[in-house]
């Protein structure tokens, strides 16, 4: 295929921000470049959401097979064999990356595979060849970040990257902070065998989510041996014979033979021409508008690299959003409020729109209802532990959800909707949900808050 000269869109990095715009922007009829140094799909397919959700599900094998005798099956726990887990998270890793080529093949989208650089608002180069085009996309998306004087050698001192790359289980971890990233990796291991600490300066775990929620997975953890240091800060770590040692502020030391450092991600904006064509970057973010357009007219820019939810399917909005404001189409900017976001430990963490405490700050009279699982007749099958929290306001729509428990992620979809559409709590109590479903702890938590509670007690 030969491309013209100029193109409508050249996208550098083809994560699920930069993917998802092109996939868009040639749905939409542009003529488009993406460049990228490594694979497409980025973080979210090799190195985050994807492989990390395997492990997941490995891990929650492993509890099943343990727990089995609750339910009354007789099996015996043998081990975790990492090759065939890894042979198996790969498996599903390469097939969706063959599907994701595939897409963007067909939509005759030409992937420059290499290392590119801004050089002008309308040009970026690629190992000596100059992509010219009406518009540039900025989507490098993010790295694993550490702390001052943390150095990580890759071998005892690791980020996410290398974990999801190991051939065996720790026998003992700590986990430098205690967001999604760590409380995965946190349960996944506990799961295998390993001996789990969590250190999180903040006081609670998964410090961003409802402190309800936090409190209810603090719980979980603790019944399943899984170690929390909250609300203590790390000092150092120096290596060991077995491995590390790590100091804590309060004085207290911690052995291991791992450390994985998952205190967040920084955005990847150094040495790439930005500021010099006059990107405003701050704290190595790229500054967006509402609209994802940079302080340059002709260049935008989504995902992990602008200071927004750093989410695969917030990425692919925001990439939708741009590839739909080029092509001309109105659109609307994206309630960050509005964005689920999901823990997937086990048990998960799930919530959408805002706690209760930024709505008391953001000055609304506040209802709110929990429904506890134990009244859940699918959660007691199951064998889970967790509530349904919804937070109105008095005589208008629900600000926000939030949930504890086995596959609540996937009721956060529902969830969404009501807090998007800014349901009443009386619609959603309407809605007949299916018995015996987890989701039903969704529609007893409006029912409640509609003031006719049917399975709660009050
Ligand atoms: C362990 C882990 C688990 C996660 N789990 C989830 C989850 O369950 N759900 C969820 O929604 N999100 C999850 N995330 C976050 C999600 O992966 C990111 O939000 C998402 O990948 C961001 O997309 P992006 O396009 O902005 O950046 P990326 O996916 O990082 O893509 C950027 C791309 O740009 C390329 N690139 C960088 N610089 C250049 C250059 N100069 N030239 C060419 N190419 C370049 C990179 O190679 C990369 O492919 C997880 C992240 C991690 C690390």
């Amino acid at each position: 295929m030969t491309q013209p000269d100029t193109v409508d869109l050249v996208i550098l990095g083809g994560g699920s921000g930069g993917y998802a715009a092109a996939l868009r922007a040639s749905e939409l009829g542009m003529t488009v470049v993406m460049v990228e140094k490594d694979k497409v799909g980025g973080t979210c397919l090799h190195r985050g959401c994807i492989p990390t959700k395997a492990l997941l599900h490995s891990a929650e094998t492993v509890d099943v097979i343990k727990e089995a005798a609750q339910f009354g099956v007789n099996g015996t726990f043998e081990s975790v064999d990492m090759a065939a887990v890894n042979a198996y998270k790969g498996k599903v890793v390469e097939g969706l990356f063959k599907g994701l080529t595939g897409l963007v093949a067909s939509r005759k989208i030409e992937v420059v595979q290499g290392t590119g650089k801004l050089v002008s608002p309308t040009a970026v180069e690629v190992d000596g060849r100059l992509i010219e085009a009406n518009h540039v996309l900025l989507a490098t998306g993010s790295v694993p970040r550490s702390l001052p004087g943390l150095d990580i050698d890759h071998v005892s001192v690791v980020t996410s990257d290398d974990a999801l790359a190991f051939d065996g289980i720790p026998e003992s971890v700590v986990i430098l902070g205690a967001g999604a990233i760590g409380c995965e990796f946190a349960s996944v291991w506990s799961s295998f065998g390993a001996e789990v600490t969590i250190v999180e300066a903040l006081p609670h775990l998964v410090p961003l989510e409802e402190e309800s929620s936090s409190k209810l997975l603090e719980r979980a953890f603790r019944k399943r041996g899984i170690k929390q240091e909250l609300g203590v800060r790390f000092s150092k770590v120096e290596k060991t014979e077995e491995g590390i040692r790590v100091h804590l502020e309060s004085g207290k030391t911690i052995d291991a033979e791992l450390l994985l450092v998952a205190v967040g991600r920084g955005p990847v904006s150094e040495g790439l021409g930005y500021e010099q064509v006059g990107v405003e970057v701050e704290r190595g973010f790229v500054k967006v508008d509402a609209y994802c357009q940079t302080s340059v007219p002709t260049i935008s820019a989504v995902g992990d690299l602008i200071p927004t939810l750093q989410l695969a399917h917030v990425g692919f909005a925001e990439g939708i959003l741009v590839a739909e404001r080029l092509a001309g189409l109105p659109v609307t900017p994206l309630d960050y409020d509005g964005v689920p976001r999901v823990t997937y430990s086990h048990p998960e963490v799930a919530s959408v729109g805002i706690t209760a405490k930024q709505a008391t700050d953001r000055g609304y009279d506040v209802i709110e209802v929990t429904y506890d699982l134990a009244g859940n007749g699918k959660a007691r099958i199951l064998g889970t532990a967790g509530a349904v929290k919804v937070i109105a306001q008095r005589d208008g729509p629900v600000l926000g959800v939030h949930m504890v428990g086995e596959r609540v992620g996937e009721l956060i979809a529902e969830a969404q909707l009501i807090t998007n559409w800014e349901a009443l709590p009386a619609e959603v109590a309407q809605l007949i949900h299916p018995h015996p479903t987890m989701s039903e702890a969704v529609g007893e938590a409006h029912l409640a808050l509609a003031g006719k509670p049917l399975h709660s007690h009050s």
